[in-house]
């Protein structure tokens, strides 16, 4: 047995330090992100792979500007011209940090060797989100020669900020403070949408784009269960701690969240419809009506992704038993975590209120542990219809329509102030790409990278008037 065991390991290097990792036939996109895989970025961590990112930032032409440099939080921009000029500024955003890549022999390539195999880019932060990153710098690097010559209309700023996935609190929560009056934002376009010819629900197979416009406000709970009766449990009756959270748990989680039709999944909806066309195409386009809201209810039932986008998420994450010195002891607190995803324009007092009616137990009590920034969406204006210019520019016969993300991304930090904010993957996903972020075997396609450069240059093209 342990002989197998060892013959499977020695199996598993050899695999890794075989794989072709010749990385210099390829881009210097390619290359550059291969690289940039291999500094470990885990949230907290992100200092080596920012300084590493300033310094080729800098070695293109960008002037970089740290926001603040501390261990665990480094969050910088690199522009085409110094902040202080005032210019209005077309600002490019990413995130440096990544979640920990999990068991090593779940992957088919070592998660930070950055190995380029089958077409495609392998490793953790590949897709999210440093391909990203990649992207938006060639693209904005395509403009320096000519933003030194002659003054363009707008400045283009690329921020590199940590701690996207921890929730913010150390980069774009920091940097957003300082938005309006250090940045003079026009636009801010970070992660969020991509491309997809893979919906069930389209006939002809033409990729839909969505362009993010709104985020799921993301909120962390946790529900407490006290009482007095803690002993024996050969004497406790039906409510002692544990069993109340669990009644009061199966009630909430069994409990059909009401649907919620918000303008932002409007907007989404009879966009689809324009694409989808037809009777279905026709339903869709009146997605503010009470029958429309009738249908979704009853097809989202089967279709979670499609529920998410009409419905308060509320997942339970873990539960924290009391620690009773016996078995035989029944504790007296137990308490449940809860993430919470909110739509646009519900707060979280409204959740918790609904929590308290379905749970209806005296005894509960709810703390608010972390609470994301929430937003209404944006409005698509004039830098919506130019990446969608860019866009069909470059995968011919696609459509773009204005998306409703259901997860939470830094945009909302950026959006509570007005300013237009965009979420866009420039490139095709597929569902195995999706089902493989936060996951093993995160990869991103290279051709992928090579067109997303592509569609960011021709969208800074039409607006800064350069084509
Ligand atoms: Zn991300």
């Amino acid at each position: 047995m342990k002989f197998i065991k060892i013959l499977f390991f020695l199996l598993f290097v050899t695999k890794v330090l075989l794989a072709d990792n010749d990385v210099t036939k390829y881009s210097k996109a390619i290359q550059l992100l291969s690289e940039y895989i291999g500094i470990e970025s885990v949230s907290g961590n992100e200092n080596e792979a920012a300084y590493f990112m300033a310094k080729k930032c800098r070695d293109a032409g960008f002037v970089v500007e740290y926001i603040n440099d501390q261990p665990g939080s480094v969050n910088f921009a690199a522009s085409l011209y110094p902040l202080s000029w005032g210019k209005p500024n077309i600002i490019f955003h990413n995130h440096m940090d990544v979640v920990p890549e999990g068991k090593h022999e779940n992957w088919n390539y070592t998660p930070y060797g950055g190995v380029v195999d089958s077409g495609k880019v392998w490793g953790r932060g590949s897709m999210d989100n440093k391909g990203l990153a990649i992207i938006q710098f060639f693209a904005v690097s395509n403009f320096m020669e000519i933003a030194y010559e002659k003054e363009l209309p707008f400045n283009v700023t690329i921020l590199f900020v940590s701690g996207e996935e921890t929730g913010g609190e150390t980069g774009s929560m920091i940097v957003s403070n300082v938005l309006l009056n250090k940045f003079s934002p026009a636009v801010v376009i970070g992660e969020g949408g991509a491309g997809m010819d893979d919906l069930g629900f389209l006939t002809k197979k033409n990729p839909v784009f969505g362009i993010t416009i709104a985020e799921k406000q993301n909120v962390w709970l946790k529900l407490s269960w006290k009482t007095e009766v803690a002993g024996h449990a050969s004497i406790a009756e039906g409510d002692y701690a544990s069993m109340l959270m669990i009644n009061g748990l199966h009630k909430l989680l069994n409990s059909s969240m009401p649907v919620i039709v918000t303008q932002e999944a409007q907007l989404m909806f009879s966009s689809l419809g324009e694409v989808v066309g037809g009777v279905k195409g026709s339903v869709m386009k009146k997605s503010d009506s009470k029958v429309f809201r009738k249908i979704i209810d009853v097809i989202s039932r089967d279709d979670p992704e499609i529920r998410d986008l009409v419905t308060n998420k509320i997942t339970l994450t873990s539960i924290d038993g009391g620690t009773p010195t016996a078995i035989n002891q029944s504790s007296n607190i137990e308490s449940a975590f809860l993430d919470v995803r909110l739509l646009p324009g519900t707060s979280v007092e409204e959740i918790i209120a609904y929590i308290h009616e379905v749970v209806d137990d005296s005894v509960l009590e709810i703390e608010i542990l972390t609470e994301g920034a929430a937003s209404r969406g944006t409005m698509p204006e004039y830098f919506f219809d130019m990446l969608a210019d860019a866009l069909v520019g470059e995968y011919k016969n696609s459509k773009v329509i204005p998306m409703l993300f259901p997860a939470s991304t830094d945009n909302n930090f950026f959006r509570k102030f007005g300013v237009p904010v965009y979420g866009l993957n420039p490139f095709m996903v597929s569902g195995e790409q999706l089902k493989a972020i936060h996951n093993y075997n995160e990869f991103i396609d290279v051709e992928d990278v090579d067109r997303g450069i592509s569609v960011f240059t021709s969208f800074l093209s039409k607006v800064l008037d350069q084509e």
